[in-house]
């Protein structure tokens, strides 16, 4: 190492503006693609409450400026209304790409654009890690294991996945997000971080998703029959908001793991369950209708998490009926502008 290494480092650091004079040492410049969004804003609120600077970047395709409402005006807070598939730059230390509608009817409505996101957008993300020596960490899916022939689902599994299917926009565009991140990583050594989010609930679910949970918290709020597809006895596991983001937090904060991980809560439940917790937590007299199953709809999701359990010392903490609490009362307040109801 030259005598001046140090202050040849030192240099580098300064170009790259990671010493900054204003800036603190353990504060980052923090990317954040989808950040408008449900999972994403909360992963805002988390990194700006950990004091760093932190920039959005979101089409505002399912996000809402309104997620992101309170950090507006902080100093350390920047938005940008920008469409990932198009290059974006900026110097950054760290990237949580989130960007992608993640839920059927969302990723359906233009499933060319969805995989435009998840191949091109990704693209984007890992260049500019790439040029900027940022750490990139892909916000990938369960989705990946398709209809999965093993259970609990084990990050080692290859999945069983439709091709040609309507989810294929997202699912193998997820695939690809996770190809294109490990060739990135062996091809140009960027920094690389997978984590597979199995569902994930909590407040700021987009109202119509369509998804199982807000649809019964929803249904219930208004007095509707909840609705389940097929018989009801498809299962799944439902990880709180705010333990996905501690799970997302340690991953991107570790030098050791790439990936990928799976990160959901392992308590499974069918889909008659869940009515039934909705209804004991919102209205017992509620009725359940029964609806045609959906295609390609996965019979069975659990994550097996002791991967990052053992190298993160991550685990869910929020069980599903306290979790439920906090989303029923956000969708309360913003169904029937209920403003008795805690401000989030
Ligand atoms: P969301 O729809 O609330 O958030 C996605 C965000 O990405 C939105 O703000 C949307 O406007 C933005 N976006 C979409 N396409 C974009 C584009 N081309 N350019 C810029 N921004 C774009 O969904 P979410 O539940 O918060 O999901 C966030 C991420 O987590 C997604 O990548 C999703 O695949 C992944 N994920 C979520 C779950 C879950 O249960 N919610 C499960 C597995 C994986
Ligand atoms: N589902 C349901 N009723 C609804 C919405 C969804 O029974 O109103 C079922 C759906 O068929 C699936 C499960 O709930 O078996 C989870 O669906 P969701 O779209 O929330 O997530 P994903 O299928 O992506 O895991």
């Amino acid at each position: 190492r030259p005598a001046n290494g140090g202050e040849a480092i030192d240099n580098l650091a300064m170009w790259r503006g990671l010493n900054a004079p204003n800036r603190q040492v353990h504060q980052k410049r923090v990317l954040v693609t989808g950040g408008a969004g449900f999972i994403g804003s909360h992963l805002v609120d988390r990194l700006m409450e950990d004091g760093h600077d932190v920039i959005v970047v979101d089409s505002l395709f399912t996000g809402k400026k309104e997620n992101l409402a309170r950090w507006r005006m902080h100093p350390r807070f920047e938005f940008f209304r920008h469409d990932v598939t198009e290059p974006f730059n900026a110097e950054i230390d760290q990237i949580y790409h989130l960007a992608c509608p993640a839920s059927p009817v969302h990723y359906k409505y233009n499933a060319i654009k969805t995989i435009k996101t998840n191949v091109l957008g990704t693209i984007n993300m890992l260049g500019l890690a790439k040029r900027t020596g940022a750490r990139f960490l892909l916000a990938s899916t369960s989705e990946v294991y398709g209809d999965p022939e093993v259970h609990p689902q084990v990050e080692e599994y290859w999945g069983n996945v439709n091709p040609i299917g309507v989810r294929s926009c997202y699912d193998e565009g997820k695939r690809v997000s996770e190809t294109l991140s490990f060739d990135y990583n062996r091809q140009h050594g960027v920094e690389i971080r997978v984590v597979r989010i199995f569902n994930t609930y909590g407040p700021r679910m987009v109202l119509n998703d369509g998804r199982v949970v807000s649809n019964f918290v929803g249904q219930a709020i208004r007095g509707e029959p909840l609705t389940i597809y097929g018989d009801g006895m498809q299962t799944r596991s439902f990880c709180y908001v705010a333990d996905l983001v501690d799970g997302l937090v340690r991953m991107m904060n570790q030098d050791t793991h790439v990936g990928p991980f799976n990160m959901g809560n392992p308590g499974e439940f069918t889909m008659k369950e869940l009515a039934e917790i909705v209804k004991k937590l919102v209205s017992p007299q509620l009725d359940i209708k029964y609806l045609p199953p959906t295609p390609d709809d996965p019979m069975k999701r659990k994550p097996d998490i002791t991967k990052a359990k053992t190298h993160l010392k991550w685990e869910p903490k929020v069980a599903l009926r306290e979790g439920l609490k906090p989303m029923v009362e956000d969708f309360r307040k913003r169904i029937l502008g209920d403003t008795s109801a805690q401000e989030l």
